[in-house]
């Protein structure tokens, strides 16, 4: 349904988006998830046709969105990271103006009223945007990009500035509408992707790093896993214990206690299951093993992984020769994870100030 090739945009000597190439199937939800300036918007963009490229093709359904942009934007309903509302007007002028400018041809009041049902804004209908709150504002947003059932449509952060509840309620609806669409969505959330999206397309400083179903991406960079173990013993000997088990790549001792029990960290080499081996080897001491809890591999570790792998670290070889220790992760990788933590964090207070300014 959308094919990008080869795609190039240059601002100056800033290189936005360095060739990227990949392709969203029909019905498809695929998530475009990097930090802030990967080139996320910008890619957005010129699949919208709302910036050309300085080089590559983009096409949905066959169709060239820089040679033929008035065929291609009809298959097109987009919000952008900022929804584009009037806020003088109320929510169905605005909707009907929208049906206008759109030239759309299906039965007025039932296709409006059954967006309104799918975006649940029914409450809002007759209310003036300026005095909504910023999550039914969203909700308005996504209602324009619905007008005219087009065929795909593109979310640009369609999360950012939501409170918990209602990033919630954005989410299952983006998953109700991959139902009946084919859905782009770009977000530097790692959960938003895991939680919305079939396929995650990881982009970094304009190049893909990462392509991948999203049940498979963990799978595709997972280098090691961990576990929480709670280990009945005395601690040191247990610590010491641990880190020779062949196949532990780290492990460390938590401040968490059950009883006489101590929780540790333990993380195994890429690619070695050790919990057998830790079970027996506890047994054979008689210290008993009473809690083994996998962490997994989380989705900034993934993160993480795949930017560090695209970069192609030359520490990566010294590090692997030692032991890798909590330390060894401050590296740039996990400024960006950090940074995406960071952000959300910040746009989530924004929100939480905003809506109690904005009182419906
Ligand atoms: P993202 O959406 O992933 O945050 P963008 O696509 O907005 O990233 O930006 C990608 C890069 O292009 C950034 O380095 C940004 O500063 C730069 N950029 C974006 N828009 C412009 C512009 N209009 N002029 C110059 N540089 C831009």
């Amino acid at each position: 349904m959308i094919k990008i090739e080869h795609l190039v945009k240059n601002y100056g000597a800033n290189c936005a988006v360095d060739d990227i190439s990949f392709e969203v199937g029909e019905g498809e939800i695929v998530g475009l998830l990097g930090p802030n300036g990967a080139g996320k918007s910008t890619t957005m963009n010129i699949l919208t046709g709302y910036l050309s490229s300085t080089s590559g093709k983009a096409t949905v359904a066959g169709i060239d969105i820089l040679s033929n942009p008035l065929d291609a934007k009809k298959l097109i309903g987009y919000l952008p990271e900022q929804p584009p509302l009037y806020l003088d007007m109320t929510v169905e002028e605005y909707l009907n103006f929208n049906y206008e400018l759109k030239g759309c041809k299906l039965d007025r009041a039932e296709h409006l009223g059954q967006i309104c049902d799918t975006v649940r804004i029914r409450d809002v209908y007759k209310r003036v945007i300026r005095n909504l709150s910023k999550g039914y504002r969203q909700r308005v947003g996504i209602a324009q990009a619905l007008v005219g059932n087009p065929k795909v449509i593109i979310f640009d952060e369609p999360t950012v500035g939501l409170d918990p509840k209602q990033i919630i309620e954005v989410r299952n609806l983006i998953r109700s509408l991959g139902k009946e669409h084919t859905v782009i969505l770009s977000t530097h959330i790692l959960q938003e992707v895991q939680a919305v999206c079939d396929r995650i397309v990881i982009i970094n400083k304009g190049k893909i790093v990462a392509n991948e179903m999203t049940e498979n991406i963990s799978n595709a960079v997972e280098k090691s896993r961990r576990f929480n173990a709670k280990i009945c013993g005395p601690q040191k000997e247990v610590l010491a214990e641990l880190r020779g088990i062949p196949g532990v790549a780290y492990a460390e001792a938590l401040a968490e206690r059950d009883g006489d029990a101590i929780t540790y960290t333990v993380e195994s080499e890429r690619g070695v299951d050790i919990r057998k081996k830790l079970f027996y080897r506890l047994a054979e001491k008689g210290w008993a093993l009473i809690g083994l809890e996998s962490l997994g591999m989380n989705l900034e570790d993934i993160f993480i992984t795949v930017v560090d792998q695209s970069e192609q670290k030359k520490t990566r070889v010294a590090r692997a020769e030692r032991k890798p220790r909590r330390g060894d992760r401050v590296t740039m990788e996990r400024e960006v994870g950090a940074e995406l933590f960071e952000d959300a964090k910040r746009q989530r207070e924004e929100s939480a100030r905003q809506d109690t300014e904005d009182d419906e």
